[in-house]
């Protein structure tokens, strides 16, 4: 093997889509080119030894968000112990503000933005003359009909244990200067014939769970409706063989034509990934993100009443011009409408997102190191965002896991910012921690909290105990105490701004 292709996924199940794109592009050079994935958390040593016993002379990492900082150590101790093996870098963390990273100190070459065709050429030149004398290298973006697809390369084993990640479109029309998505300028679609092709070769190989990285499944709705025909076929023509997509829309634009489509999804088969961001219009022109916030909600609000999908929907928390009261008031708006999740992300400043523009008018202060999380603003100063931190650790715990499903809806009660920023704030007052917290102490603490707030401990227990004892099921109404109500939440996923690195 001469070149290799590595990155450390976030996890194992995340099977990483750019570097099987490299792969599959790499024409002549691919017979020598190998993928070796692994996973942000191991000893730098372990990694280095085993990428080494491959003895490859070209390197090309993955550099996203989440694997920065271990990915410096890794090319550090690989330029220590094999100063020979030329290191290529690539990846969203590293196509910006590149000067000023460690990381691309130490490597030989780097590609900004898309390396379908230039990584390949640049290894090209490094295995065979003339040696490429610039370090950094623009990638070039090819039409993407000119490009293989990479589908054929996950493996039977990828197939069954982990995401298949899928795109029938790169890139953003939209301008939401917190998103790395902004600078794209508009969507690009693949070849949509090619690309149910390949869904339909995927799914004959056992693919039974796909998650669609386009940045808006929903911008073209002819495509968005062949592309649900085909699940939907699929679901029909064996509806005990089921069917798992996963889809990021944007809230404004649902027609009655995808409508229609969606609504005739079994429940268990679609999942929505909505971002609100802010409802606030103020602070959603500042950051220029355009959306119709009656639409929106009123979308939202059919999805949860109207169709079987699961909705996860987005907010984010230290957005410019975005106060406490702005965005508790978002908050409560989004938990009237009842999407399953929300997920209640912290605004981080992504390396080249235009965000950084409001830095002084707003005082935005960023964490340097990564993920690069807002500390302050003018509105928010630091005590406030750590107790907002807090609120979004403690939600995924207590709403997103789907544990206290019953007993989140008495928590939340008509104020559910505020009562749930109480128990926040008692929950650290009397745990000084965030993390490690067991269940079943955490299940002790939250009936204790309710006890503050006017249960008796009988009542309150049985309420938690409701969960627990699985009746989080029923849609009831009554004492809480008695009457588990619906539940709020399921599973969380990554955050939205990171998540759009992932492809
Ligand atoms: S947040 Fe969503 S809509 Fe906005 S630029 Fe990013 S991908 Fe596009």
């Amino acid at each position: 093997m001469t070149i290799l292709l590595s990155t450390l996924n976030a996890r194992y199940t995340h099977a990483s889509l750019g570097l099987r794109y490299l792969l599959a592009n790499m024409g002549p050079l691919q017979a020598q080119t190998r993928l070796q994935e692994f996973v942000i958390g191991a000893k730098t040593t372990e990694l280095v030894e085993r990428i080494l016993v491959n003895k490859p002379r070209i390197i090309g990492f993955g550099v996203y968000i989440w694997n920065v900082e271990e990915t410096t150590k890794l090319v550090a101790m690989l330029k220590k112990v094999a100063p020979e093996v030329i290191i290529v870098l690539g990846g969203p963390e590293v196509s910006h503000e590149a000067g000023e990273q460690e990381i691309v100190r130490l490597a030989d070459y780097l590609i900004t933005g898309w390396g379908d065709v230039t990584f390949p050429k640049l290894c090209g030149e490094i295995l065979n003359g003339p040696k490429p004398i610039m370090k950094i290298h623009a990638g070039v973006q090819a039409p993407l009909a000119e490009l293989q697809t990479p589908y054929s390369l996950y493996t039977d084993d990828d197939i069954r244990h982990r995401t298949l990640y899928v795109e029938a479109s790169r890139g953003c029309p939209f301008k939401c200067e917190f998103c790395l998505s902004a600078l794209d300028k508009t969507a690009w679609p693949f070849a949509l014939e090619n690309f149910l092709a390949e869904m339909e070769a995927l799914h004959a190989r056992g693919a039974r769970l796909f998650k669609f990285v386009d940045r808006t499944f929903n911008l073209n709705i002819k495509t968005s409706l062949k592309i649900m025909q085909f699940f939907l076929d699929k679901i029909e023509a064996n509806p005990d063989d089921p069917i798992y997509a996963h889809f990021e829309l944007v809230p404004d634009h649902l027609p009655d034509a995808l409508k229609e489509g969606i609504s005739k999804f079994p429940p268990g088969a679609l999942q929505f990934e909505i971002g609100i961001q802010s409802f606030n219009p103020e602070v959603q022109a500042l950051v220029s993100r355009r959306q119709d916030n009656q639409k929106a909600a009123d979308n939202i609000r059919w999805l949860c009443e109207e169709s079987n999908a699961h909705l996860h929907v987005d907010l984010i928390a230290g957005l410019p011009g975005e106060d406490e009261a702005s965005f508790a008031a978002g908050f409560n708006k989004l938990v009237a409408l009842k999407p399953h999740e929300i997920q209640f992300g912290i605004l981080k400043r992504l390396r080249g997102t235009p965000i950084i523009r409001h830095t002084e008018e707003y005082g935005m202060v960023f964490d340097p190191h990564p993920p690069y999380t807002i500390l302050a603003n003018k509105h928010l100063d630091f005590m406030s965002m750590q107790r907002l931190v807090r609120f979004a650790r403690y939600w995924d715990l207590v709403a997103n896991s789907g544990r206290f499903a019953n007993t989140v809806q008495w928590m939340l009660g008509e104020a559910p910012f505020e009562n749930f920023m109480d128990f926040s704030n008692w929950l650290y007052a009397n745990t000084d921690a965030t993390h490690r917290i067991a269940m079943e102490k955490l299940a002790k603490l939250v009936a204790q909290w309710l006890q503050t707030r006017g249960l008796n401990a009988q009542q309150a227990n049985a309420l938690v105990a409701s969960d627990y004892a699985g009746g989080a099921k029923a849609a009831q109404h009554g004492h809480p105490a008695e009457q588990p109500k619906a539940p709020l939440a399921a599973a969380a996923l990554p955050q939205r701004q990171a998540r759009h690195l992932a492809s």
